[in-house]
C-alpha cells in the first residue's frame, strides 16, 4: 500500500550507528515524511526484538497500550530512521497509525533522527531491562546518554 506519493529517505551508512536515513531533498518543517508500518504485534511480546540476530539493532515502536509495530517484518525505510537526543524528526500516531513528521527544516543529505523514548513496554516479560543495551551514540551536545525515555519529573507540590 503507497501512502505517501513523495519520497524523501535514502538509506546509507550513518555516523550514528549502522544504517541511517537521510533526506533526499529539503524538507520543510511540518511534512510528514514517511509513516512508520511493520508487523502489528500485541505490546511486550517481544522483549527485544531480533537485537541479538541483527547487526544493527532495532526496536518496536508503541502505537498504544496494547500494540506495537515491529518493523523487522515488513517494514520500510522508517526502521532506519536513528535515535537522537536532539532529533529533526518527531513521531505522530493518528488513528493507530505512526506517521514520522519533520520538527524542523531539514538539509538535503541531513541525517534523519528522532526520539526513540524508549519504554517500559521492554521490561514486560518479567525480565529486567539491560541499560548497556540501549546506550545512546547520537554525539549531540545535549546526548543524555542512553536511548530510554527519562522518568516523568515528580511534581513539586
Ligand atoms: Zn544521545
Amino acid at each position: 500500500m503507497k501512502t505517501l506519493t513523495r519520497d524523501f529517505i535514502r538509506v546509507g551508512k550513518s555516523r550514528i550507528e549502522g544504517k541511517g536515513a537521510f533526506a533526499k531533498r529539503k524538507i520543510p518543517k511540518g511534512t510528514r515524511i514517511i509513516e512508520y508500518v511493520g508487523r502489528r504485534i500485541p505490546v511486550g511480546s517481544l522483549l527485544l526484538p531480533a537485537a541479538e540476530l541483527q547487526p544493527m539493532r532495532t526496536y518496536s515502536f508503541r502505537v498504544n497500550e496494547t500494540t506495537m509495530i515491529d518493523p523487522t517484518v515488513g517494514g520500510n525505510d522508517a526502521r532506519f530512521i536513528n535515535h537522537s537526543c536532539e532529533p529533526n524528526c518527531e513521531s505522530y500516531v493518528f488513528d493507530d497509525r505512526v506517521y514520522i513528521y519533520a520538527m524542523r527544516d531539514i538539509s538535503r543529505s541531513e541525517e534523519l533522527t528522532f526520539d526513540y523514548k524508549l519504554g517500559p513496554s521492554l521490561k514486560t516479560a518479567g525480565k529486567k531491562m539491560d541499560k548497556s543495551q540501549y546506550v545512546c551514540y547520537c554525539g549531540s551536545p545535549n546526548c543524555r546518554g542512553t536511548m530510554l525515555g527519562l522518568k516523568p519529573k515528580r511534581k513539586i507540590n
